[in-house]
């Protein structure tokens, strides 16, 4: 019954979406943008190399997390050049708690490209601008659109679920079939002009009013045009993602402690963290006792190439990454012998570690490092 009345829906709603159905959508939802739009930093101005920033930062992170660190890096870097001649190190210590650190480097290196191919001026044509490091076919049209009013399409969660809503699509919204259905709507129903305001209107809508859980279609300024709404269909629409199954991880971190130093390795390219600094970690299978020493002892020696004597236990961080939910047991350790192994190691003073761009972890574990030294 349920599935007669979706695709009579499906059907009804592709005769519905005429030109008129369009403009009304169009006229509906930038009106209501324009009064409704939230102040953010990056809205201020049009320069694409703010909204280029501010993009790469939004992806899988939220709007509030996102403007401290937009503000911070602007001030930091404040022009496209500044950002291509600092070191990596700075980049990613600014970025430091925002997480998946690929974002920045692939920015600072997408910088580089700018300065030595686009004369430090970000490129207008989409090719060049799908080109850059970290720049796919979303952050590509919203960039064009925002800042140069191109006429392209964007589509990310928050557009997803509007789409899939406007138009009652009721399947997989991650099938190759979905992504075509969704991005061919979304190009659709772009204005011929303000396609910037457009495009933020939509991702607005779905941030704040078309969200996934009890949208607020009374609030909606679309909600007459809306064919999931009529069928009340806003709790199957878009199709509920398919359960996570999580998985328990074990992994040990070690201080190695040399003259009041500790030691630190750059976490390398396919590991977790790349590019940020760690303090010695693996996996482990015993969580505690005399098998978990001696993994521990093991553990270091084949990461770093050092010796070193397992002291005190310092802390137990659990935390998620992805689907693994992982316990990090932490050991303080003396260095004994043995000759630095491959990989680029830092000996520095607890007092340094500011300096460092940590691993999430990494900066919770300085932490106790630094309160077990002021007791
Ligand atoms: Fe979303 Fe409701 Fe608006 Fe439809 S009416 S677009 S379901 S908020």
């Amino acid at each position: 019954m349920q599935a007669e009345i979706v695709w009579k829906t499906a059907r009804m709603a592709k005769s519905d979406r005429n030109s008129k159905w369009k403009q009304n959508l169009r006229r509906r939802l930038l009106a209501w943008f324009r009064a409704n739009a939230r102040d953010l930093p990056w809205r201020s101005t049009r320069d694409p190399y703010h909204v280029w920033i501010s993009e790469i930062m939004l992806q899988q992170t939220q709007v509030v997390t996102v403007v401290p660190y937009f503000q911070r890096f602007i001030a930091e870097f404040p022009t496209i050049r500044s950002l291509a001649t600092a070191h990596e190190d700075a980049v990613l210590r600014l970025w430091e708690g925002l997480g998946y650190y690929r974002r920045a480097r692939q920015l600072h290196k997408a910088a580089q490209v700018i300065v030595h191919e686009h004369n430090g001026v970000f490129p207008h044509d989409p090719e060049s601008v799908k080109a850059l490091p970290g720049i796919g076919r979303y952050t590509a049209g919203a960039i064009l659109s925002i800042a140069f009013e191109a006429r392209e399409p964007i589509l990310e969660a928050n557009t997803i679920r509007v789409l899939s809503r406007l138009i009652a699509y009721r399947d997989d919204t991650t099938s190759t079939e979905a992504q075509r259905v969704l991005w061919r709507a979304a190009e659709d129903f772009l204005p011929r002009k303000n396609v910037g305001d457009f495009n933020q209107a939509m991702m607005e809508l779905g941030s704040e009013v078309c969200t996934p859980r009890e949208p607020r279609c009374e609030a909606c300024p679309v909600a007459m045009l809306c064919p999931t709404r009529a069928e009340g269909l806003q709790e199957v629409i878009p199709a509920p993602k398919k359960k996570t199954n999580y998985e328990d991880a074990f992994e040990a971190c070690v201080v190695i402690w040399r003259n009041g130093k500790v030691l630190l390795r750059r976490c390398e390219e396919g590991e977790r963290w790349a590019g940020l600094w760690d303090f010695p970690r693996f996996e482990v299978d015993a969580t505690r006792g005399a098998k978990l020493q001696r993994e521990l002892g093991d553990g270091v020696r084949r990461l770093t190439g050092y010796d070193v004597g397992i002291g005190e236990h310092l802390t137990t961080i659990k935390h998620g990454v992805t689907r693994f939910r992982i316990m990090l047991t932490c050991y303080q350790a003396d260095h004994l012998s043995g000759r630095k192994g491959r990989g680029e190691f830092a000996w520095v003073r607890p007092k340094q570690l500011d300096v460092y761009a940590l691993s999430v972890t990494g900066r919770q574990v300085a932490k106790v490092v630094a309160g077990s030294l002021s007791k």
